[in-house]
């Protein structure tokens, strides 16, 4: 991994490299400590010192019992174990002073330090000054990279994988079978350019993943690379962008650069709608110049690529509508790869991807989660199963059990328990009643979908929850069950009304939703009265792509409001009236419901992806 400017962990190694020379010093001061020669130099520490023509004497008598030279020093041990020292001159050797006579016993050694140890002698001056050389340069270096930090604003920030680093395949990104295959095609563009150019095909050179966040988008560019075996330079849209001005072009610039040196090699550039907004700036409070710049960079590189480079230039967004036009011509990223939310069977494989590296009990089965898991995306199902390993892990269980997958499900889709919150006996009443009312309506309407828990567990914000889960994905929904679905939302507050002759605010949030289906039902879809006619009313700025709400501009006459507030008015005022002539007839079920619920009340969480809230 390259890492253009920033330094990688720098105190770490800061503390580590400190450490190290800590070591070093202490290593030495022991070496000086207990240098052997220092021991041998102290057993001679109180030998008198005499002529050397005392000892060549004393030689000649057989007076000594070894006579030890060391470098220039001489040192000699009598009989009785005392020792004498003398000196010598460097030219004095052994024959010179007549001590290698054959007849004498006296023990004669020559322990020359100065020839024999040499490499020993410096070799802690060497350690030493290694070290501080050491210290120096690393100091340098250090001077010179915080400079070369603060001087590289025109550097790309990019983050270069190897080949070898990036580990993601395509069997690490369950479902999303249509864009893995597209990207299969990429991979061989990579792979065997010459298969295409051979036969005058042009490799296309920008690949747009467009998705909602976290379907998956970063994951697939990655797999792309793992899969294709080349560098993968990754960066995000707003890194381009920063305090000074220019420098987004120029770090555009030096990624191409350094990826075209590398080429066989994949840019990735992320969330690119931070750079590659529509240009002329209307909309956003004036024209952004630096983006702009950018931007314009961005294609200019793009349209210089050679046919030869085999660079290709992957993005992802998931603002697709905001992207420059220029961007999507042909040439460019002229290859757009929609990433759907997961269905079933995407999800069931998703999950079973994310449980790969957890302990999990033999017998979990995910079937019950993906169902439970509509309109979530990968990243929401890797949240799950990761919840679903820390509840294991709170409860000690030794691997990840059934229950705290139904667990972690909740959590994620409803919101955490929230035991502190205490709720007075009325209240929880109220909200017993009020989920029950959501669940018998819900229940007794046609197209809703079916109930699948009732919780009065505070959770989040709300004091309880009536979950309804749809059998399956749906794309289209019909003019019934959005009928039944605002009955359904209006029955909470109809069993209020009805049990205690009593409103509260606990409906707040069931009247927004019911009156935001009744308004789009009414504006967008067609599906309002004959005063209306089958006219979509606003004017949407932006498109409703993804789910981002644009803002609607009015463009009809007061006489069309005041039919669309008359037909969301009198649409739920009839469901309303529904909602409580249903509970009328179930008062038995909704009491005895209600009963059993106020007996367990302590902690009830029974039978509770349209959720309805408190
Ligand atoms: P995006 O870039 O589209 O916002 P990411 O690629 O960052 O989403 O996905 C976030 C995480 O969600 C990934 O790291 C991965 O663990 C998980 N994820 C998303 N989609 C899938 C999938 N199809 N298969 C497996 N994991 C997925
Ligand atoms: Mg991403
Ligand atoms: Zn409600």
């Amino acid at each position: 991994m390259v890492t253009s400017s920033r330094p990688p962990q720098r105190s770490r190694s800061q503390w580590l490299l400190s450490l190290l020379l800590f070591c070093g010093l202490v290593l030495l001061s022991f070496f000086f400590l207990l240098n052997p020669q220092r021991d041998k130099e102290k057993q001679f520490a109180n030998a008198s010192e005499v002529p050397l023509s005392e000892i060549t004497q004393g030689y000649a008598q057989n007076a000594y019992n070894e006579i030890l030279i060391r470098d220039s020093k001489v040192f000699a041990t009598l009989k009785d174990g005392k020792t004498i020292q003398s000196y010598k001159e460097g030219s004095d050797t052994v024959s010179r002073l007549g001590w290698n006579d054959p007849k004498n016993k006296t023990v004669v050694r020559v322990e020359n330090r100065e020839t024999t140890n040499l490499f020993l002698s410096v070799l802690p001056d060497l350690v030493f000054f290694l070290l501080v050389l050491g210290g120096i340069v690393w100091l340098f270096r250090g001077i010179a990279r915080s400079q070369s930090t603060a001087l590289s604003f025109g550097k790309s920030r990019a983050r270069i994988a190897d080949a070898k680093q990036v580990k993601t395949r395509f069997h690490d990104v369950a479902g999303a079978e249509e864009a893995k295959e597209d990207l299969v095609e990429v991979v061989d563009f990579l792979k065997n350019p010459k298969k295409y150019t051979s036969i005058g095909a042009k490799i296309p050179k920008g690949v747009l993943l467009v998705g909602a966040p976290g379907t998956g988008k970063t994951l697939l560019a990655r797999a792309v690379a793992g899969e294709a075996g080349v560098p993968f330079f990754s960066i995000a849209g707003s890194e381009f962008v920063e305090m000074f001005v220019g420098v987004g072009a120029s770090r555009v610039r030096d990624l191409f650069t350094k990826a075209k040196r590398n080429a066989p090699c994949i840019i990735f550039i992320d969330e690119i709608d931070a750079v590659g907004r529509q240009r002329g700036g209307a909309g956003f409070g004036g024209g952004h110049d630096e983006r702009e710049q950018t931007l314009n960079q961005i294609l200019t590189e793009m349209d210089g690529f050679e046919q030869e480079t085999n660079v290709i230039v992957m993005a992802a967004t998931n603002r697709p509508d905001v992207l420059d036009i220029a961007l999507l011509r042909p040439g460019r990223f002229d290859r757009r790869i929609f990433i759907d939310k997961p269905d079933l069977a995407a999800r069931h494989q998703i999950l079973e991807v994310h449980a790969r590296n957890k302990k999990m009990t033999k017998n979990v089965h995910f079937d019950d989660v993906a169902k439970q898991t509509v309109g979530m995306t990968g990243a929401d199902l890797e949240n799950i199963m990761n919840e679903s390993a820390i509840f294991a892990a709170k409860r000690k269980h030794p691997a990840v059990t059934q229950r705290d997958l139904v667990d972690a499900v909740e959590k994620v889709a409803i919101g955490a328990e929230k035991k502190s919150r205490k709720l007075t006996p009325h209240e929880k009443d109220i909200t017993a009643y009020h989920e029950l009312g959501h669940a018998i309506v819900g229940h007794l309407c046609p197209d809703s979908d079916p109930l699948h828990k009732i919780s009065i567990v505070s959770r989040g914000s709300t004091l309880g929850v009536t979950w309804f889960l749809p059998q399956e994905d749906q794309y289209t929904t019909s003019k019934s069950k959005f009928i039944d679905e605002i009955c359904g939302l209006l029955g909470g507050r109809a069993a209020e009304e009805l049990v205690f002759n009593e409103i509260t605010t606990g409906a707040s949030n069931d009247i927004e939703r019911a009156s935001l289906i009744a308004r789009n039902m009414a504006m967008r879809y067609g599906m309002g009265d004959d005063s209306l006619g089958l006219v979509a009313y606003g004017e949407h700025q932006g498109s409703t792509f993804l789910g981002v709400d644009p803002s609607v501009v009015r463009n009809y006459s007061d006489e069309m409001a005041r039919a669309i507030d008359t037909f969301v008015r009198e649409t739920i005022a009839a469901q309303y009236e529904r909602a409580k002539s249903f509970l009328h007839q179930h008062k038995k079920k909704l009491e005895e419901l209600a009963s059993i619920n106020t007996r367990r009340s302590s902690r009830s969480s029974r039978a509770s992806s349209s959720r309805r809230r408190r």
